[in-house]
């Protein structure tokens, strides 16, 4: 809608990528189920001269996310696909080749390196790893045949934050693209092609879900890249489901509001597991105990629901213990819902960012829940630990 710029961010959230005048003064759009779209003429067929064509190609249910999600990120274009995996392997499909060599950033989500290293390598396309901390050395690692730069931050599990800007920099010195996960900031919080990322990619099952109870994935792109990710998205018939896409947007309406409090009841957690003498580090880049909190708060307006500690010399099994005492956060993957949850993350794909943390490390999702509750339940994990 007009005016982006001058709107706060709950505002845009509300109204950004449809018009209700649009459709009979109906607050949300409709959502259209369509395989078939009906063209008048023969000619009209054979000149594609209307704006919808087929299911797979977009409906003013796509549109208004899409819309909105362009406004969000400032992109040129962004595509809806049917999972957050299917929004990471999507645009590495489209800008890869055999021969070609991609970097990832080594505290990746580990669906994205098993796909890097089982279907990129079969396909011939080199794949290295680099540690988080990188910065402009990420000049090191560059190849005549380096295409792609993946970045993640803050990084699975750890929350390492990367210096986007200084890899942005050199990477565009040599017409290599970036693309950034950025599903932990969403662009609330975080927005990457002002940063000189390419590709931008969310895991909309967390936040813009935000209720645990659907898969989806948005890729967004600048004017120059824009044109081959719409291509290999229709090439590739990802199309996402027309509920979950209204879902979506659904959800999207309410996302800054959740976000607040996400971050709020994170930070009160994460500042009273700081003061814990059982725990020996919090993971949290919004705390200044964290390497990457300069460029944390340099880069970011916000930090959501998501962060990890680790228990001080405390072994896996000791961790498995204060998760099971856990009673109001529940085991399970995924996060971005309204309901907590922890887990013992696995840390053992990492190979060049292999760290001590002191102890074992225990990922918590915060969610909507009133947090002197889910104070109460950390305390039973802490009083697990000495049965
Ligand atoms: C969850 C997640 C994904 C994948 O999303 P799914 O919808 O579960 O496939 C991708 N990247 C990150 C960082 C995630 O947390």
């Amino acid at each position: 809608m007009t005016n982006k710029t001058a709107k706060g961010i709950n505002t845009r959230l509300a109204h950004d990528g449809y018009n209700p005048r649009d459709y009979h003064g109906f607050v949300n759009p409709p959502v259209v189920r369509a395989s078939t779209v009906l063209f008048p003429d023969t000619d009209t067929m054979d000149n594609n001269g209307q704006k919808y064509t087929y299911g797979t190609r977009g409906t003013p249910t796509s549109d208004a996310l899409c819309d909105a999600i362009n406004a969000l990120e400032g992109s040129a274009g962004t595509v809806c696909v049917p999972t957050g995996l299917a929004a990471v392997t999507l645009p590495l499909l489209a800008f890869l080749k055999p021969g070609d060599h991609a970097l990832f950033v080594d505290t990746i989500y580990n669906p994205t390196r098993h796909f890097a290293d089982t279907i990129l390598k079969r396909f011939n396309i080199e794949v290295e790893y680099y540690p988080p901390e990188i910065g402009s050395n990420i000049a090191q690692f560059i190849k005549p045949n380096t295409k792609v730069i993946f970045t993640e931050s803050p990084g699975s599990n750890t929350l390492e934050i990367q210096d986007i800007p200084a890899i942005t920099k050199i990477a565009h010195e040599q017409d290599i693209i970036v693309m950034m996960d950025n599903t932990w900031a969403t662009p609330v919080y975080f927005k990457p092609l002002e940063y000189g990322v390419d590709i931008s990619i969310h895991a909309a099952t967390k936040y813009p879900a935000g209720h645990a109870d659907i898969l989806f994935g948005t890729v967004s792109a600048n004017e120059r890249h824009w044109p081959q990710l719409i291509e290999t998205h229709g090439t590739m018939g990802l199309c996402a489901a027309p509920d979950d896409t209204y879902q979506i947007l659904r959800g999207l309406r309410t996302m800054g509001v959740r976000l607040k409090h996400h971050q709020e009841s994170a930070f009160t957690i994460a500042r009273w597991l700081e003061n814990k003498p059982q725990v020996a580090k919090v993971l949290h880049p919004g705390l200044a105990s964290n390497e990457g909190h300069e460029l944390w708060k340099r880069d970011f307006s916000g930090a959501s629901g998501l962060f990890s500690f680790s228990l001080k010399d405390q072994d896996a099994q000791a961790a498995k213990k204060f998760v099971d005492a856990l009673e109001i956060f529940g085991l399970g993957y995924s996060w971005g819902g309204y309901e907590s949850l922890a887990i013992v993350p696995n840390l053992s794909d990492r190979t060049v960012a292999k760290k001590d943390y002191g102890g074992t490390v225990i990922r918590l999702q915060i969610g909507l829940e009133d947090v002197e509750d889910l104070i109460v339940d950390l305390e039973r994990g802490f009083a697990a630990l000495k049965s």
